[in-house]
């Protein structure tokens, strides 16, 4: 046969593999399949040959002109990809990598998750409870008498559902995470100490300070003999360990009908350091929490033994804290999904 097709193959590749630049492989490309090129004198001669030769030829001049086509474009592609402008769905392995977007945890998790886990430090047990609750969990046993104004329905979020252990009264979305104190005292035996974080509703009309659902953190020890001392150090330990070790802590004295005697905890300006800024109003002190010592009228709505125990509580806004701590004036930032203020944190 006239043509040693295995032989120009071979020496097609080789001529390929050793280009490298873009205008001499189109001379490659014009050697081989061009209008004057080999595989059209193949094709051009095919006429002139035997009946028994005229197969063998054409089947290997299109096997060679796959093989060519085929090199070609692939050489093609490698040198495109090195040279910059080269299509930019090409790969070079030895770029560096594109990395992955990760998120990370939204700024209100994260603080939920620092406060649980100071009080984590301080033996304090993680716990949580329903979003929906019963009259009796959310007021009644919290000592919050039938008249108070906050059982209203301008103040609570009540559902349609009828609560099942109260006839005649529905069950209500919870309007602080104390409730949950409720069940937690009547599931353990003291002593215990839990630490709660949850979303609570309250029917408020939306603005920078106001929001119809936010965070709280609630804590509860309860055991034999524990003082209103307890809650001064247990705190200022929290505070300390949240603001930095200078932070200074003071009570208020304050009415909740949960805890008796209760206070408002202020904390140093961490700041101005007490000196009055534009973050404390002027003050030197921050209102961070509420706290007191557990009413003994709870104890008895979860059915302790009379004066066996005694306990503390306090419970905090988590985006308080987290405005707080940031310096952040608008309550409606946290939820608005806003990324360019999400990352910051
Ligand atoms: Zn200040």
């Amino acid at each position: 046969m006239r043509w040693d097709f295995e032989k120009l193959t071979a020496e097609a590749g080789q001529e390929i593999a050793a280009c490298s630049d873009l205008k001499t492989l189109e001379a490659l490309r014009v050697k081989f399949l061009g209008r004057k090129g080999l595989l059209t004198e193949i094709y051009a001669s095919l006429p002139t040959l035997s009946a028994e030769e005229k197969p063998l030829v054409g089947k290997g001049a299109n096997e060679l002109r796959n093989k060519v086509t085929q090199l070609l474009e692939e050489k093609k592609n490698i040198l495109e990809s090195s040279s910059s402008s080269g299509p930019a769905h090409s790969i070079d392995v030895s770029l560096p990598g594109v990395a992955p977007l990760v998120g990370h945890a939204h700024i209100l998790s994260q603080i939920v998750e620092e406060i649980c886990g100071a009080f984590e430090h301080l033996g304090f047990v993680v716990q949580d409870g329903p979003e929906i609750e019963t009259e009796f969990n959310n007021f009644t046993a919290l000592n919050i008498p039938a008249d108070h104004p906050s059982r209203d329905s301008f103040d609570t979020f009540y559902l349609e559902t009828p609560d099942p252990d109260q006839k005649g009264r529905n069950l209500l979305l919870r309007s602080q995470t104390s409730p949950v104190q409720i069940r937690l005292m009547k599931q353990f035996k003291p002593p215990f100490a839990v630490i709660v974080p949850g979303k609570v509703y309250r029917p408020d009309a939306v603005d920078a300070s106001h929001s119809f659902v936010f965070h709280q953190i609630e804590g509860l020890l309860v055991d034999e003999d524990i003082k209103f001392s307890d809650l001064k150090g247990l705190l200022t330990a929290f505070c300390q360990r949240l603001f930095g070790d200078k932070t200074r802590m003071r009570f208020r004295p304050h009415y909740f009908p949960f805890t008796e005697p209760s206070a408002e905890v202020d904390i140093s300006c961490y700041i101005c350091d007490g000196k009055g800024c534009s973050v404390c109003g002027k003050k030197g002190w921050l209102e961070i929490m509420g706290c007191g010592m557990v009413n003994p009228k709870v104890f008895e709505a979860v059915g302790y033994p009379k004066g066996k125990y005694t306990g503390l509580a306090f419970g905090m806004g988590v985006e308080r804290m987290a405005m707080l701590k940031y310096g952040i004036n608008d309550i409606r930032i946290f939820s608005e999904n806003d990324v360019r203020f999400l990352k910051q944190f």
